[in-house]
């Protein structure tokens, strides 16, 4: 992967080899994970409704199958690159494994701006996307997920197009559908509540209630909207927020449930912070809520949003990653230095995938569990993630970045031994 230099993906290697080294691992017992095991890129023509026609690319990286299929979202994102879709599947990798799921990591991605397509563009475009994959994705080989600018409706024109293909009809070749096409309930939530029930952990740990932290949250897409209302339902503070078109601030705390039916507000697609009503507010810029002074920073908008000169500027003593990727290498060993606790990405926001999994568990036995039952295995799993990278932190005096990518890789590494793939 030499083009990758100064990349995301060569970032995500050099945590890789900081937790390999730390557990004493030589370079030949996890080579398999330094390059993805397939990459993917398509191109194909859209018709739009006014009739005229363009190329648009995509991809699709399957980056190891050591632990079981491969699994990861799709998202649609003008600035879409091949290094950020094999660093996002990389990443599902070691999050699948630190969760314990049987499953390896994937990322899909399309080079659009899905705010320029009408409805029709968007089906259009989801069905051609998903027959140029079809050769490489299954229920049984690479099951794909909403991810950025995706949602539960893409999920379902994803299936009506595969089961066209296939003949059959077929709900467990995507995670995250509606429920009436077979989606888990809870799935929506899993994510936001799952990067909320780490966050209540975390300050737990440093003796630290929730009720009164000041929290702010770049980005209030599904994650960060879904974060901060639980956030503010259990007493926390949440006094930033922001979405691409600016940050809202207020230092007794914001209307979290108003700001929130405010972005639900725009008849199927989020309403822009930039529209809510200033009133008791002060306008801020996007970036502005990893730099609040308050205690808790939850980026959950997209990677690199902290590199070593942001992390100078960050007052929070916790950065909860609910993004993929939003702090750099550089960042990370920026913000260690200061004392800030890294609650990493592969840790914080495995919820959505952990329910994913149990979505697609259902859709194999043709059973549907209630809410009550996704969401207590849903923490099950994530306390039992935050716990053994927490304990391998202590064990190790390192930080949990670097733990949860331990834990991760130990399992890896005695899956790939036990297979015994090219050796
Ligand atoms: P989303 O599309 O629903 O929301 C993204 C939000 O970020 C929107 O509010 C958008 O306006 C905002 N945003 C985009 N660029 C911004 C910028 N430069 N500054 C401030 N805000 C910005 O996406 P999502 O599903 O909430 O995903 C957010 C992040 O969480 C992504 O990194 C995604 O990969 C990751 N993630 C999502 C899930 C999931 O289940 N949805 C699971 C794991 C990880």
């Amino acid at each position: 992967m030499s083009e990758q230099n100064n990349s995301a993906y060569s970032d995500l290697l050099r945590m890789l080899e900081k937790a390999a080294h730390l557990l004493g691992l030589p370079k030949t017992e996890y080579d398999f994970l330094l390059e993805p095991e397939r990459e993917l890129k398509v191109a194909f023509p859209l018709t739009f409704d006014d009739g005229h026609v363009e190329i648009i690319s995509g991809y699709r990286t399957q980056h190891s199958s050591v632990l079981g299929p491969f699994k990861g979202g799709v998202r649609y994102f003008e600035g879409a690159t091949s290094d950020e879709v094999n660093t996002l599947a990389a990443l599902m990798t070691y999050k699948c494994a630190l969760s314990n799921l049987p499953y390896g990591g994937a990322k899909g991605g399309v080079r659009i701006d899905p705010r320029r397509l009408s409805r029709s563009e968007l089906e259009r475009l989801t069905r051609i996307y998903t027959e140029r994959v079809i050769p490489i994705i299954g229920p049984q080989k690479d099951i794909m997920a909403p991810d950025m600018n995706t949602n539960s409706q893409v999920m379902g024109w994803i299936v009506d197009e595969y089961s066209r293909f296939t003949g059959q009809y077929c709900p467990e070749i995507v995670t995250g559908k509606p429920i009436e096409l077979g989606g888990s309930l809870g799935r929506v939530q899993a994510t936001g509540f799952g990067v909320f029930r780490l966050t209540r952990n975390v300050l737990e740990k440093y003796g630290r209630e929730l009720r009164g932290t000041r929290v702010a949250v770049q980005g209030m897409g599904n994650v960060g909207a879904t974060a901060a209302q639980y956030l503010h339902a259990e007493g926390a503070v949440v006094v930033a927020v922001s979405d691409i078109s600016c940050g809202l601030y207020c230092s007794s705390g914001l209307n979290i449930p108003e700001i929130i039916e405010h972005i639900h507000s725009g008849g199927g697609r989020p309403r822009l912070l930039a529209d809510y009503p200033a009133d008791g507010v002060i306008r801020i810029g996007a970036k502005d809520p990893l730099f609040a002074d308050v205690d808790v920073i939850i980026p959950a908008a997209m990677e690199n949003q902290i590199d070593a000169p942001e992390a100078q500027n960050v007052q929070a003593k916790f950065v909860v990653e609910a993004a993929n990727g939003p702090t750099t290498y550089d960042g990370t060993e920026a913000l260690l230095k200061r004392d800030i606790v890294v609650m990493p990405d592969i840790l914080c926001n495995a919820g959505g995938v952990i329910v994913s999994y149990f979505e697609w568990v259902q859709n194999l036995q043709r059973l549907s569990w209630s809410e009550t039952e996704v969401r207590d295995r849903l923490m099950g799993m994530m306390d039992s993630a935050f716990a053994a990278t927490w304990d391998l932190a202590r064990e190790y005096s390192t930080d949990m970045r670097t733990a949860a990518m331990m834990v991760a890789l130990k399992r890896l590494v005695a899956a790939n031994k036990l297979r015994g793939m090219y050796r």
